[in-house]
């Protein structure tokens, strides 16, 4: 079930142009608008969940093939053996700005550590 007004809904339905780089059963990953790295992408379900606390338990297993899709993509675009951050916001005060879980992919530059 989609949301219309979910910005992340509307690129999984093709209303909204984006830089879709891989789709597979249940999960789109596309580049992130505002990059914070050389490789940033957003893994995305294609099925609405506004965040990852929101997972239903019937749900959970996205998140497993998430991080499979991602680890893929990662090793798609030579991220490996240097390294990648994968990241999950989840609420205001985290960060999350928009509500449609995502997984943030990013790697091509060092990453500091804790990012503050
Ligand atoms: P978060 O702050 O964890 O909710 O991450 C949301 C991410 O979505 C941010 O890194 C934004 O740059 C990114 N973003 C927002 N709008 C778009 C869009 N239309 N296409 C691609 N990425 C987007």
């Amino acid at each position: 079930m989609n949301d219309a007004a979910c910005l992340f809904c509307r690129i999984v339905e093709r209303k909204l142009p984006a830089d879709i780089v891989a789709e597979e059963e249940g999960l789109l990953a596309f580049k992130d608008v505002n990059p914070q790295a050389p490789i940033h992408l957003l893994i995305v379900p294609t099925e609405h969940v506004p965040s990852v606390a929101d997972l239903t338990e019937r749900q959970t297993p996205l998140i497993g093939r998430a991080i499979h899709f991602a680890n893929r993509l990662a090793h798609r675009h030579q991220l490996t053996p240097a390294g990648y951050r994968l990241v999950i916001n989840c609420g205001p005060q985290a960060g999350q700005s928009v509500s449609h879980l995502h997984l943030h992919l990013l790697g091509g530059r060092p990453l500091r550590w804790p990012p503050g």
